[in-house]
């Protein structure tokens, strides 16, 4: 049993964990979510946590009043959610929160002596060297939930070292290459010609996975594959070079490793973000789940394609980005987390996405080594990207 604070509880995943916390009998010891206090007000009462956070001070206020009835302390702001995700009762901190919005948060568990679920990408994107070397100096662990890291994480299960989790140096494991899947999103087979007219609605279309407004469209550009490039490559410390991406439209098969002599493990299931989200929590055991079984005849076949880098740009702006190193990473980042949300505004074009992640890796950026270094790089990419657009 593990004593959990959901931070982004109101959120696709973040519900989805609640879920499994409650199907796992794991108590809830805080919740924090941007501003739903209609939900979050719910899951106070349902789940009883001792304090819950949201970041926007005067849904906060709204919610000191909703609940006053119950026993649950209600902060706010940064503050709140890095003291919730600093709490001495919690076991493990699930980071659920989407963008690098979440990288205090994270900083703050792991210093506190915490074992992080990460599913907020972005904070691994934008703060990677720091957040890696954070959790080696004190010795905690960063259990990936994205679908794919944890495929990849499993499959480095009992290698000869053991049972395996980052920030674990992985030189030792014989990995050769790590092979990204991707379902392709919507506009798999789209040419550059193609995207330029597509919609919010259209790029909202997900084949397989029902998830966030934000990581959808991050799906539709391919970003997302470039994000878990930059993930993968900090949190299993392979090189950029050995991480291969392949189109993988079914969505079964969640990752691969290649090790040395060429054997290739890999993970496969249904799209089931509480497969991921389970096996974080519960790692290293495994426990029943609720999502379905797996019927290979009934899928029939699976199918594999190299991804069109010309029709979706991302990707290999993602690997200049890791190649640029110091702070191109949250650059682009930062560069997309604008660009994503002016799509959806209708404020930008679909290819425009792309094109205003580029811009990011044209400018000269000082090397980053804090976490101030790396907020500040961020704001200042996020003002640049937005004065582009006017
Ligand atoms: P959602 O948009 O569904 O949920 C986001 C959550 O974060 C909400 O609870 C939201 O609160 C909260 N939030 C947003 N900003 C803040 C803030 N400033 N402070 C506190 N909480 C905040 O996103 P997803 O659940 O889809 O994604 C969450 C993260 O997980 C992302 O990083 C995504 O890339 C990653 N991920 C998601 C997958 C999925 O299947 N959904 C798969 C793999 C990774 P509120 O509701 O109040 O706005
Ligand atoms: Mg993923």
């Amino acid at each position: 049993m593990k004593r959990l604070v959901i931070l982004g509880s109101t959120g696709s995943i973040g519900t989805q964990a609640l879920d499994v916390a409650q199907q796992l009998g794991y108590p809830i010891v805080a919740l924090a979510a941007h501003s739903n206090t209609a939900l979050l007000e719910q899951q106070i009462r349902q789940f009883h946590p001792r304090a819950a956070a949201l970041f926007d001070e005067a849904a906060a206020r709204d919610l000191r009043t909703r609940v006053r009835d119950c026993d649950v302390e209600i902060l706010s702001g940064m503050a709140g959610l890095c003291e919730l995700a600093s709490r001495e009762d919690a076991d493990v901190v699930l980071n659920s929160v989407v963008g690098m919005v979440g990288l205090l948060p994270t900083l703050a568990a792991m210093r506190a002596g915490h074992d992080v679920a990460l599913a907020n990408k972005e904070t691994l994107v934008a703060g990677g060297e720091l957040v890696m070397g954070i959790a080696r100096e004190k010795g905690v662990r960063l259990l990936p939930v994205d679908s794919e890291h944890s495929a990849i994480f499993q499959c480095l299960q009992g290698t000869r070292q053991g049972l395996w989790t980052p920030p674990q140096s992985s030189d030792a494991l014989g990995i050769h290459r790590l092979i990204l899947t991707a379902s392709g999103g919507p506009f798999f087979g789209k040419t550059a010609e193609d995207l330029k007219t597509v919609t919010v609605q259209d790029a909202l279309r997900h084949p397989n996975w029902s998830m966030g407004q934000k990581i959808t469209i991050d799906s539709a550009t391919m970003m997302n594959k470039g994000l878990e490039l930059i993930e993968a490559r900090w949190l299993f410390d392979v090189a950029p070079e050995n991480i291969d991406i392949v189109v993988h439209r079914e969505s079964i098969v969640h990752s691969l490793v290649e090790f040395d002599d060429y054997s290739v493990l890999a993970q496969l299931g249904m799209p089931d973000m509480r497969i991921p989200i389970q096996y974080a929590l519960t790692w290293p055991e495994r426990y029943v789940s609720p999502v379905q079984r797996l019927d290979l005849a009934a899928m029939g076949k699976l199918t594999f394609f190299k991804p069109d880098d010309a029709a979706f740009p991302c990707m290999s702006l993602c690997r200049r980005a890791l190649q640029q190193g110091g702070a191109y990473p949250a650059a682009v980042n930062a560069a997309n987390e604008v660009a994503n949300a002016l799509f959806r505004q209708e404020k930008i074009s679909f290819p425009r996405i792309a094109e205003l992640i580029a811009a990011a890796l044209e400018r000269p950026l000082s090397p980053v080594h804090t976490e101030q270094d790396i907020l500040a790089v961020d704001e200042a990419c996020r003002a640049y990207t937005r004065e582009l657009v006017k």
